[in-house]
This record gives C-alpha cells, sequence and structure tokens, in this order.
C-alpha cells in the first residue's frame, strides 16, 4: 500500500501529463514561460484571490510574504506549536522571533485564545513588536480565520495564511489561501495539489504587495531583471512545473478533492466506535483538503505499537509531527511558552495512508489492522 497513491495519478492523467511536460521541453522557454502566468491566473480565480505570484517552493513563498512586509529584527511573528519546521524558520531567517502558540487538538489548528495570551504577553514583556500571527491550515483543514481574523485586527497584526497543505479547503464556501492578508501554499509533490519536484505560490488581493512579491521572486529587481532595487531571492516555479499543475489542478477540480473527502468520510465510518481511536473533525462550515488523515491515540507507547502493527501489515503511517516547534534544537533560545496541547498530539497522532486514489479494499485493510491491534 502506499502512503500517498501518486503512481496511481500518473496512471490515469499519463498521457496528458506526458504532452504537457514535451511541450515545454520541445518549445524551450523553460523559465517563465507562458504556462506559468496561465496557470497564476487560473489558481488565483481557483482560490478567490487578486494575484498570484508563483514561486520556488512553499518556504519561500512564506518568507517573501514576511520579506515584503518588511518583518525583521525586534519584530515577533506568532506561529502555532505543531506544524511543519518551515512555518517558524521563514520567521527566524528574516530575523524576526517566532512565539509560540499552542493548538487546539480537536483541529490541530492555532487557539486563537493561546495566541491573544501570547500577544499580550509580548506586549507587556516590551521587547518585542507583534507584527504578523500565521496560521496554519493543517492537514487540509482551514484554520479558524474569522477567529484569528478578528484577534489580528484587534491588535494590528497582519495575517499570513499558511496553505501549504490547505490548497483546496474552505470556510463557508471561501477556499483556503484566501483568508490570509498574504496566503501561501507549496506544490511539493505529496501536498493536496502537487507537482513534479519543488513550487509554490504567495496569494494577496493587494496591489502594491503583489507588485512587491514579483519583485523578491526575481532579485528585486526593479524596471527589469538587471535593474535591483531590493535584496530579493531567486525562487520562480519552472515552466515545467506550471504546466504540470495545468493538468493537475484540473483533476483536482474535476473529481480529487471530492474523492479525497469520499475517503475520508469512509475512514470515518470504518473507524467509528474503535476504543481509544480518536478520528479527525471537521468543523461546521468548513471543507477539508485532507492533506493527511490523523488520527489521535491514548498515549505514546499505543501509537508507536499501533505504527508498528500497520507497518507488520505492509500498512505505511507517518508521525506528523514527533516534535513541537518549541522543542527544536534550533530555538532553544526562544521565547517559552506552555504549549501543552501541542506536546501531547506530538505523542498520541498518527497519519494513516490517503489519497484520492485509495481504494475502499485499502482503507477497510487499514481499518481491520488497526481494530485487531486494539482488540
Ligand atoms: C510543506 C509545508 C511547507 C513548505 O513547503 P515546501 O514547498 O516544502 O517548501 C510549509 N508549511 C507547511 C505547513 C507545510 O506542510
Amino acid at each position: 500500500m502506499e502512503f500517498r497513491n501518486l503512481k496511481k495519478q500518473y496512471e490515469i492523467l499519463g498521457p496528458q501529463l506526458d504532452a504537457a511536460m514535451n511541450s515545454v521541453a520541445a518549445g524551450s522557454r523553460y523559465i517563465m514561460g507562458p504556462e506559468v502566468g496561465q496557470l497564476e491566473e487560473a489558481l488565483a480565480q481557483y482560490v478567490g484571490a487578486k494575484h498570484c505570484i508563483s514561486c520556488a517552493n512553499g518556504t519561500d513563498a512564506l518568507q517573501l510574504a514576511l520579506m515584503t512586509w518588511g518583518v525583521g529584527p525586534g519584530d515577533a511573528v506568532f506561529v502555532p506549536d505543531f506544524t511543519f519546521f518551515s512555518s517558524a524558520e521563514v520567521v527566524a531567517a528574516v530575523g524576526a522571533t517566532p512565539v509560540f502558540v499552542d493548538v487546539r487538538p480537536e483541529t490541530f489548528n492555532i487557539d486563537p485564545e493561546d495566541l491573544e495570551r501570547a500577544v499580550r504577553e509580548t506586549l507587556a514583556g516590551g521587547r518585542l513588536t507583534p507584527k504578523v500571527v500565521i496560521g496554519v491550515d493543517l492537514f487540509g483543514l482551514p484554520a479558524s480565520w474569522p477567529e484569528i481574523t478578528d484577534i489580528a485586527r484587534k491588535y494590528d497584526l497582519k495575517t499570513l495564511e499558511d496553505g501549504a497543505q490547505g490548497f483546496g479547503g474552505s470556510i463557508g464556501g471561501r477556499r483556503a489561501c484566501s483568508f490570509g492578508d498574504i496566503s501561501t501554499t507549496s506544490f511539493f509533490p505529496a501536498k493536496p495539489l502537487g507537482c513534479y519536484g519543488d513550487g509554490g505560490a504567495v496569494f494577496t488581493d493587494n496591489d502594491e504587495w503583489a507588485e512587491l512579491l514579483r519583485s523578491y521572486r526575481v532579485h528585486g529587481k526593479g524596471s527589469c531583471k538587471y535593474d535591483n532595487v531590493r535584496i530579493g531571492m531567486n525562487s520562480r516555479l519552472d515552466t515545467i512545473q506550471a504546466a504540470i499543475l495545468q493538468v493537475k489542478l484540473k483533476a483536482f477540480r474535476d473529481y480529487e478533492l471530492d474523492d479525497v473527502n469520499a475517503a475520508a468520510s469512509l475512514y470515518g465510518d470504518l473507524l467509528d466506535g474503535i476504543p481509544g481511536v480518536v478520528t479527525p473533525v471537521v468543523p461546521e462550515a468548513c471543507r477539508s483538503s485532507w492533506a493527511q488523515y490523523t488520527i489521535r491515540l491514548a498515549d505514546r507507547a499505543t501509537r508507536d505499537g499501533l505504527q508498528a502493527a500497520l507497518k507488520a501489515h505492509g500498512i505505511p503511517s507517518m508521525v506528523y509531527y514527533p516534535t513541537p516547534m518549541s522543542a527544536q534544537t534550533v530555538f532553544a533560545g526562544m521565547p517559552r511558552r506552555e504549549c501543552p496541547a501541542a506536546a501531547k498530539l506530538c505523542d498520541t497522532v498518527l497519519s494513516l495512508p490517503i489519497s484520492p486514489y485509495i481504494t475502499p479494499e485499502e482503507q477497510r485493510d487499514v481499518a481491520d489492522a488497526i481494530k485487531e491491534y486494539v482488540g
């Protein structure tokens, strides 16, 4: 069994993908070819944002946003304690300080109440200026954007939506990657919408920021590439990846997002009522794009034991994530805050195989193996 069945996707979309890749190879416009602009338009339209600026990966996308806002030394950026490393890495990379915020165990996403506490503590500390909150749409579920946005407005923070795993999700019909003042995503192969290498994108409604993002993406260019008006990055999306994404975006909209939701709902039925297994919940009005299907077990020993038992059945599973951000070695010098929910999740989560291409038989095998272990 595959953890995320990208081979099956290629079997189905192969002829179209091959044609798209070959056309780029034959056309020789490998950097910023026409497919890049076409994809940016399609992505902006899908997400419901005015501008899409594609770039080299989801980490650069976040960093480009912080650079655009001039975030740097002395600034506090609020980041969930339970996320992929990039969400906090980019904060330190621009010289700002990540302040870690606890998450809600039911949604895995940033806890708005703890966010407000963290902002007040930072203001009281008087050493750092609160500037930005990074909300992460973890595992495909949009963060609590209405609540996060209220707090951000109250304390004059900008909102940065890390939608690397969230592309395709929605709240009340409004799509992920449109919730932040700036929003980002990643096209790493295993993300909800993935290419065949690294890729990313930034979304915003703000014209001025969009122009700055386009400049920072190509060496801080001014009127042309050889007129450099600021220090930027080399972070373009390859034409060949844009061509691949055009094909994959169509499949994603036409059926993949529906199919992965059907798979998640089947897991919900199959795993319902198994003692000690907590399945993920999708709050009212939300839709997930199921970057991961993550269950919670009672404690670390049970989780590790289940992972070993699944492995013995040939079923791959992953621990996303084993370490809270605040416990990462490199962040030892950062402000300390207690984030007990994040710490507990690191000990108890297990992500099961899922993709639009998983079969009901495979899902039954997973559920049976879990029942056997728990029983
Ligand atoms: C994957 C991921 C990123 C980084 O994306 P890359 O394209 O791998 O740089 C950032 N944030 C989160 C939450 C992610 O899962």
